[in-house]
């Protein structure tokens, strides 16, 4: 998930020493435990700073996984891969990482946590299919609503109806990406990741079950995806889907995600590069003036379907759970 929806994330690995000075194999060599295809990796910090070009909401967040095999071309996540000693490219699509101790972690670092909403899963969708094998979210969930913090999590998986009732329970926020609904665009950039169609039944899905859900149209792709027709059909379809809230993010490029998005521009779209290489600065961010403009005619498509638009307010800290017990 994720921000370029869940997706568009860089976090920080401060958790881990990346320099072991006795043994100098790559990271993942050193601690990781290879089972049924995953990465295991005992985590020392799992409640690590959401980079400001990620463009999510919540500065801190919590990620059971890393890499994801949804394989979105633009994922803000992929850098984190490097760190490991592995690539943001191919191995982050393929080489997914899993925190077998990420609920015993969260609740120690939790019980002195106070700095407001935390992200869930946008260093790797939280619900892609290594959670079937492992199944952590539902104790993440636990913890955060036993410890009365406020979290949305990400996510393009049905996985994530499984858990409706703890999510409901928790007063939890579900994000859903859904940045265009044409299955050629797609296909090329989401490959691993459900179809729009899915996704869209998914919301529905949520809505219906009381969970707090709403749609990132992320990452809206320049020049790809930003047309006033697609702009306009996938606002559509979001609405008649029975969400309130849309949430419009434009592709991030920070280091990592860059290189991997533009090799495929380059194969795919050669005479885009030059105009993705005036859109974007050093960072990795677009222009204030496209992404203005983008974001104003999504916000004008939400009005004429009766929709908000816009990062919602920070979720407050709650009472926890056993202060709530005693009264
Ligand atoms: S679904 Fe996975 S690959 Fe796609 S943006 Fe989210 S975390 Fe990244």
């Amino acid at each position: 998930m994720e921000s370029n929806a869940c997706s568009t994330v860089d976090v920080g690995w401060d958790a881990l020493a990346l320099v072991d000075a006795a043994d100098d194999r790559p990271l993942i060599e050193r601690r990781a435990v290879v089972r049924g295809g995953f990465y295991e990796m005992q985590a020392r910090t799992v409640i690590e700073r959401v980079p400001q070009v990620a463009g999510v909401a919540q500065g801190w967040g919590v990620s059971p996984y890393r890499g994801c095999v949804h394989a979105c071309r633009g994922c803000g996540a992929r850098a984190g891969h490097r760190r490991l000693g592995l690539d943001a490219g191919r191995d982050f699509d393929t080489r997914v990482v899993v925190r077998p101790n990420v609920v015993e972690r969260l609740r120690v670092e939790l019980a002195r946590w106070d700095g407001g909403e935390l992200a869930v899963g946008v260093g790797g969708d939280c619900y892609q299919a290594a959670e079937e094998t492992y199944r952590l979210m539902p104790g993440v969930i636990g913890a955060l609503e036993g410890a009365g913090v406020p979290f949305t999590v990400y996510t393009k998986s049905a996985l994530v109806l499984r858990d409706t009732g703890l999510l409901a329970r928790a007063g939890a926020r579900v994000a859903v990406s859904i940045a265009f609904v044409d299955e050629r665009i797609r296909r090329v950039v989401e490959p691993g990741a459900p179809t729009a169609q899915a996704r869209l039944e998914l919301v529905s899905a949520l809505v219906e079950a009381g969970v707090e859900c709403r749609v990132l149209m992320a990452p809206v792709l320049p020049l790809l995806s930003d047309a006033a027709d697609q702009l306009g059909a996938t606002v559509r379809r979001i609405a008649s889907a029975g969400v309130r809230v849309v949430e419009p993010v434009v592709l991030r490029l920070p280091a990592g995600t860059r290189e991997w998005y533009v090799e495929w521009l380059a194969q795919a779209h050669p005479q885009l590069v030059g105009r993705y290489e005036e859109l974007y600065d050093g960072a990795g961010l677009p222009s204030p003036q496209y992404e203005g403009r983008i974001t104003e005619q999504i916000a004008q498509l939400c009005r004429v379907y009766g929709m908000a638009c816009g990062a919602p307010e920070p979720a407050r800290v709650r009472p926890r759970a056993a202060q709530l017990r005693l009264v």
